[in-house]
């Protein structure tokens, strides 16, 4: 079985130590491909180094919506020069979070809004990170994208209704460690059904985000665990977990472009 973590932070300070023993394990558990996704420019900066010396690692660069406040026309630029490095197959994570406004909305929308024309450009595929926007995020990208645009949806929490719009908009679905919660994953459990398997990544957002069972042993994440969310989501759905590896595996190497 081959799985492809969509969706890490494995630049995050708490892998500093032992980063290698932790893609070590992910490849025992058949996770022999990852996304290490960027946030802001630091983060964005390191996730490619870490291309250089990690095999299996991609990355992406962009501005969390948490980090908007933060962002310039010359951090964009400066992302801009890093996706000419050849580890970088995505533009993310960028969207819009009125959950914890980390960032006023202004600074986000204008953000979000630069990094769809940015990222279009470019021709990269998105990672859009999308949080209780109240429409926004659906009102910015029927204005602002344009045909044959790629993304996920990554950590996919929202409602029906939501779903359907963002598989109008032909964006994959991405499903996180939630799935496997008892109380907080049951609304995921009941939708993850009804998304067309064509559609459907599965990822960590490693560190966070621990799925069960390794939530009760350990509190960080990595990316042998999505492994668990894989077969959680074959459970689910009622297939076989060798079956949709593939298909996932697929999925994923068709939007970030990468050959399966
Ligand atoms: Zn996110
Ligand atoms: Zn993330």
């Amino acid at each position: 079985m081959r799985i492809f973590d969509s969706h890490c932070h494995l630049d995050d300070r708490s892998y500093d130590r032992d980063r290698k023993e932790v893609l070590d394990r992910a490849a025992r558990a058949g996770v022999v491909k990852v996304m290490i996704v960027g946030t802001d420019k630091d983060s964005s900066r390191k996730a490619v180094r870490l291309t250089e010396s990690h095999a299996g690692c991609h990355a992406s660069v962009g501005i969390h919506p948490h980090d908007a406040k933060d962002c310039t026309e010359n951090v964009l630029e400066s992302l801009r020069n890093l996706t000419t490095s050849a580890g970088v197959y995505a533009w993310g994570e960028t969207g819009l979070d009125f959950n914890r406004m980390y960032s006023p909305q202004i600074d986000q929308e204008k953000w979000f809004i630069r990094q769809l024309e940015i990222g279009q450009q470019l021709g990269l595929p998105f990672i859009f990170h999308e949080r209780d926007s109240n429409g926004r995020f659906f009102e910015i990208l029927s204005t602002r994208s344009r045909p044959g645009l790629r993304g996920v949806i990554h950590c996919f929490s929202g409602s029906r209704q939501e779903l359907e719009r963002y598989l109008e908009f032909d964006l994959y679905i991405g499903i996180t460690g939630i799935l496997t919660l008892k109380e907080r994953g049951a609304a995921l459990r009941e939708l993850a059904i009804s998304i067309p398997s064509a559609r459907i990544l599965v990822e960590t957002d490693a560190p966070y985000l621990t799925p069960a069972p390794e939530k009760n042993r350990t509190r960080r994440n990595e990316p042998a665990f999505v492994r668990s969310v894989l077969l959680n989501l074959a459970e689910i759905r009622g297939e076989d977990p060798e079956d949709l590896a593939e298909i996932v595996w697929a999925n994923t190497c068709r939007l970030y472009g990468i050959d399966a």
